[in-house]
């Protein structure tokens, strides 16, 4: 048996067709760098989650760098991000010369724990940055009201948070901006690296348009108004983009089927296997399964059934970020994290795409099963 952890292969043929047609306008035009697709692919993102700008650029952690820029973010600044997540999140905040201070999260959600981040305000405090983990959202409203009640930004590293909708409102619209990331294996993958800054503020809009080219004017004028970065985003990159997204609902919905399988096939081994578990914030139209992370008591040893069978699995995260050589003698970094560290040695994907076969899920599930017959 052989069930990688991830695969878009039968996805990409049946897209095929249509995606040869869109790589050869590209190939035939001249214009690889952002042009045309990269704007309609910014015109249809903004319509699917009703930001009022998309801005294009090159990856999600570009994305986050220029979103962090953007909204005024630099040296002196204290920014609250989760521990549990993405080096990304924390390593964009450094970036832009401020300070990631990493808090706690909480179960189920593996979101930003609220109190955790109203524990950790200072005077220096000047944003708070929760991020949506694998398949939904953190527990907006009340960081909002945080934010609002002690005056910072609320920015969100919306990374994995395509069609991913609280209260109505999109993931990485519920403050000043959000991010999107579209690496391979998120849900709406490219064929490479690609990330968008979403915003309903002009302003921000407009500096993320420069930031992305170098600082330049966005009337196409050689003047520069501030150091930016060369972050387009290649056109082939958003011809794929454009196609999927032809088909991204319909992957959604088989991405919660394949959850419904391993709930059902999994159910029986709690509580040493849990799967997952919904906040109170969760609302219909969550979730949206990027990731489908279990968590085990004897996580190590069951990973290593796993590849042992030909299965494939994905740590995610195997530390907490206060536990990253790069992170943990940051000041911002000394904060207690129990509940990022439990889920750093408990917590594993499964294999969660859409060109999974019923058969293949119920395999996992037998292979899972057994373990916990076999070594009780
Ligand atoms: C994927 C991801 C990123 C980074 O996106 P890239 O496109 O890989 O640069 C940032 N944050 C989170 C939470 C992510 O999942």
């Amino acid at each position: 048996m052989s069930i990688s952890f991830f695969t878009g292969a039968a996805t990409i043929r049946a897209a095929w067709p249509r995606l040869e047609q869109r790589l050869r306008t590209v190939a035939e035009s001249g214009r690889f760098t952002f042009g045309p697709q990269g704007q309609e692919l910014e015109r249809a993102i903004a319509e699917r989650t009703g930001a009022k700008h998309a801005v294009a650029v090159g990856n999600g952690t570009d994305a986050l760098i220029i979103l962090l820029r953007a909204a005024g973010i630099g040296p002196g600044d204290e920014v609250i991000v989760p521990a549990y997540t993405f080096f990304a999140t924390a390593s964009a905040v450094l970036h832009v010369g401020a300070e990631p201070v990493l808090v706690d999260v909480l179960p189920g959600s593996y979101a930003m724990d609220p109190a955790a981040a109203e524990a950790a305000i200072t005077g220096r405090t000047k944003a708070i940055m929760p991020v949506h983990l694998f398949s939904q959202m953190a527990d907006m409203r009340t960081l909002r009201d945080l934010a609002d009640e002690h005056g910072l930004l609320l920015l969100e590293d919306s990374a994995e948070g395509i069609d991913m909708v609280q209260g109505g409102v999109h993931a990485g619209l519920w403050g000043k901006g959000g991010v999107l990331s579209f690496f391979p294996t998120k849900t709406l993958g490219s064929l490479g690296d690609a990330g968008m800054v979403l915003t309903d503020d002009d302003e921000l809009a407009t500096t993320a348009r420069r930031l992305r080219s170098h600082g330049q004017q966005v009337d196409g004028s050689y003047e520069y108004l501030e150091l930016g970065y060369n972050s387009r985003l290649d056109e082939i990159q958003s011809a794929v983009l454009l196609t999927r997204l032809e088909t991204l609902s319909a992957e959604i919905e088989r991405r919660a089927e394949i959850a419904a399988r391993y709930d059902a096939g999994l159910a029986a081994l709690a509580p040493a296997v849990t799967v997952p578990w919904f906040a109170p914030t969760a609302e219909p139209g969550d979730p949206v399964y990027y990731v489908y992370l279990i968590e085990s008591d004897r996580r190590d040893e069951l990973v290593a059934h796993l590849t042992e069978h030909g299965v494939g699995t994905e740590v995610y995260y195997p530390r907490a970020l206060t536990e990253q050589p790069a992170l943990a003698e940051l000041p911002g970094a000394q904060h207690p994290v129990p509940v990022a560290i439990a889920a750093s040695r408990r917590a594993v994907g499964l294999p969660m795409y859409p060109d999974l076969t019923d058969e293949q899920v119920d395999q996992v599930c037998e292979l899972i099963q057994r373990f916990h017959k076999e070594t009780p």
